[in-house]
């Protein structure tokens, strides 16, 4: 949750040049009852996930969309990488995963996430406290920042994530930002950690980049890749971007001060928030092919508004380019779901508003408006767009073979999904699913959660070792005792 929420009110009747993308697929769900494993099988650590995995007979959503979806379907992992997605695949050598009642898609791309203050969960009702708290970051220790990092990436996992981009505003020098690093690649999520360009009005010099460049090429295992943030570059904001483009960054972002360069961004920027978004700066994301990350669960819990889904659309902004982010966990929890939903029921309202049908409860069912962004939309924007965004859509995103096998299975059998035969998965997905469906996890090969379960790491410590954290950081901070009656 971060500043951008000051610019005018935005105008619904912005020009409509966006073609409908992703048009719904809304095919039958499960054709038939399908038979439950006849035993659990067996849990394995994520140290010995197998070579080779064979998803079976799940609803398959590519959310390629150049592949359709399967009502009955396998998909195939070998070396960490998708190698078939057909409606019958065999592969002796595979471990098994029986995915009959659950839904098989792409693992969830958040897009900008400040993780290192989800350590102030329960500390922060609100926009004023949140801006207050950055009072605490003094009193981090560098272990903190691990800390910090390890707790959000356990409950991104946990979540359906299997990216996530660490916008990590809160890094005092490298040492903060390699134990940042170092959680994230422990933890086996996919990660983009972008870098402050300026530290207390000090820009950080080339040298720290590529020592993190150097760190997460020697420690990355692929999955690790370097960004930069620029809030408050001023006069260090064009030499930077040059650094940050010489240096191959991605993505370059700010909380919107650099929407005053238009001359400097480019594709590889990613613009963050914006609830309230002037027309202006519509057709310069347009124009700019600039990224959007947008924050359905922050910016409405702090009275910022809706994320601008329907002004984005109308105003020409592809849906490769609007992505969705958590932003911050110590305010919302990391629930692709609500996410989803929230960028959804935005859209709804803002086109319903654009119709000037406002509490006309009749006039919007007999109106039969054709929604300009579906639930299929939601989901790529959740998956595939993020991929693009974060630059990395030849790698992640969709269930296409060749891509790098990042994949997660949500159950359809539990008291808020219905597994009815030729029903929407996307309507679902979307409306009715929660972060406890997630059944299993899949990131670059390798099983981080099954049968409901993360795999490899002792979440009770995690959780202790975060709220211990916490309560340091707080004594040695003397901050004062809370007004927890609100
Ligand atoms: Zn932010």
């Amino acid at each position: 949750m971060c500043e951008n929420c000051k610019t005018p009110q935005l105008n619904m009747t912005r020009r409509n040049t966006l073609a409908t993308l992703g048009a719904g697929l809304l095919g039958p769900f499960l054709a038939s009852a399908l038979p439950r494993p006849a035993a659990a099988e067996e849990v394995k650590s994520a140290g010995q996930s197998p070579r080779e995995i064979l998803i079976r007979g799940g609803y398959v959503m590519p959310v390629d969309p150049t592949m359709k979806d399967l009502v009955k379907g396998d998909v195939h992992i070998k070396d960490g990488q998708i190698v078939a997605v057909a409606e019958r695949i065999e592969a002796s050598g595979a471990d098994v995963i029986d995915a009959s009642e659950m839904i098989v898609l792409p693992g969830f791309v958040d897009t900008h996430w400040h993780m290192w203050d989800g350590l102030w969960r329960g500390l922060v009702n609100d926009a004023t406290d949140y801006f207050n708290r950055h009072d605490l970051l003094p009193y981090y220790s560098v272990e903190d920042h691990h800390t910090a990092v390890q707790y959000a990436a356990l409950e991104a996992i946990n979540a359906g994530f299997t990216t996530c981009h660490n916008w990590a505003h809160g890094l005092r020098n490298y040492d903060d930002m390699e134990a940042e690093l170092s959680a994230l690649q422990e933890a086996g999520i996919r990660a983009k950690l972008s870098y402050n360009g300026v530290i207390q009005n000090v820009p950080t010099p080339a040298a720290d980049f590529q020592r993190a460049l150097e760190w997460i090429a020697a420690h990355g295992k692929g999955r690790l890749g370097l960004g930069m943030t620029l809030d408050n570059a001023g006069e260090y904001f064009k030499p930077q971007v040059e650094l940050a483009r010489k240096l191959k960054l991605r993505p370059i972002t700010d909380h919107g001060g650099f929407m005053a360069y238009p001359d400097v961004i480019g594709p590889e920027f990613i613009f963050t928030h914006g609830a309230g978004i002037a027309p202006e700066a519509v057709a310069l994301i347009a124009g700019k092919k600039l990224g959007v990350a947008l924050c359905p669960s922050t910016d409405p819990m702090i009275g910022a508004g809706l994320p601008p889904v329907y002004a984005l659309i109308k105003g020409g902004v592809p849906l490769d380019n609007i992505s969705m982010s958590i932003d911050v966990t110590c305010q919302s929890p990391a629930d692709p779901f609500a996410g989803m939903r929230t960028l959804v029921n935005s859209s709804r309202i803002q086109q319903v508003e654009a119709n000037k049908l406002t509490g006309d409860l009749l006039g919007i069912a007999h109106k039969g408006l054709k929604w300009a962004f579906s639930y299929r939309d939601a989901i790529r924007v959740g998956t595939l767009s993020g991929a693009h965004v974060l630059g990395l859509a030849d790698q992640i995103g969709s269930l296409t073979p060749g891509k790098r096998a990042d994949v997660i299975l949500v159950r359809t059998d539990q008291p808020n999904m219905l597994p009815a035969a030729n029903t929407n998965p996307a309507f679902q997905l979307v409306q009715h699913a929660a972060p406890t469906d997630v059944d299993t996890v899949i990131i670059d090969g390798i099983i981080r959660k099954r049968q409901g379960k993360l795999i490899g790491v002792d979440v009770h410590a995690v959780v202790e070792k975060a709220a211990r954290a916490q309560e340091s950081i707080r004594k040695r901070a003397n901050m004062p005792v809370l007004n927890t009656t609100l």
